[in-house]
């Protein structure tokens, strides 16, 4: 099997380019941040604050969790229904990144995560994707961007959507998740030594993709 890891901090632009290369190799793409979101509505939807550890592990390991796929688009299903929708609010995206520290929670992912590429040629984005789901992986990206670039891209996302928004708020929004993925004791968000770095500060969609595909 060919495994192309890719990690990076939020809104780097990972699960684009990730889709896109995968549609282009045709490759399954995994997103795994959808995987820990799905955990983190379980337990948002159970009535649980994240600092709950023993609760938060007992309804991860008490709930099922599974991806499937609709025209390339991957999808997650919590106990059999379609999530994919509800996991995007941004209480969840702050909620998962306060429960996705607890190593129970990460295991269980992991094993899953794991699995899913030994069968079948995967892109994986996330954050310990080359540095611990797929040390060996055979492409390993470290797609980055300034924080106040991927708060600009998130903003713009946001207005297209017609939502009201505040791009200072966003970005120390972006600034405390990194913090928090960066700096946990379980695979903390870091480069891979054998990753390559790509900053898509100054690029667009497609020239990050060329050059990811000229990697191969
Ligand atoms: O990628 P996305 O922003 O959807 O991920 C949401 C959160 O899930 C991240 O902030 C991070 O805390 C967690 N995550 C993780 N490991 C991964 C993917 C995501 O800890 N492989």
């Amino acid at each position: 099997m060919y495994n192309i890891a890719i990690d990076g901090p939020a809104g780097a632009g990972k699960s684009t380019i990730a889709k896109i290369v995968a549609k282009r190799l045709g490759y399954l793409y995994v997103d795994t941040g959808a995987m820990y979101r799905t955990l983190a509505l379980a337990c948002f939807r159970a009535g649980l604050s994240a600092d709950r550890q023993e609760e938060i592990v007992k309804q991860c390991q008490s709930v099922n969790v599974s991806l499937g796929y609709d025209n390339g688009t991957q999808k997650v299903y919590l106990d059999g229904v379609d999530v994919s929708a509800q996991i995007r609010q941004e209480e969840i995206g702050n909620m998962t990144s306060s429960i996705a520290v607890y190593p129970q929670v990460r295991e269980l992912m992991v094993d899953m995560q794991k699995r899913i590429a030994q069968e079948n040629n995967v892109v994986m984005d996330g954050r310990d994707i080359g540095t611990v789901v797929l040390p060996n992986a055979d492409l390993k990206i470290y797609l980055t961007a300034s924080a106040r670039t991927r708060a600009e891209r998130r903003y713009k996302e946001l207005v297209e959507k017609g939502q009201q928004c505040d791009i200072d708020a966003i970005e120390a929004d972006i600034i405390e998740r990194d913090y928090r993925d960066m700096h946990r004791e379980v695979s903390p968000l870091k480069q891979a030594d054998d990753a390559v770095l790509v900053d898509s500060s100054r690029m667009d969609i497609s020239q990050v993709v060329e050059k990811i595909i000229s990697f191969i």
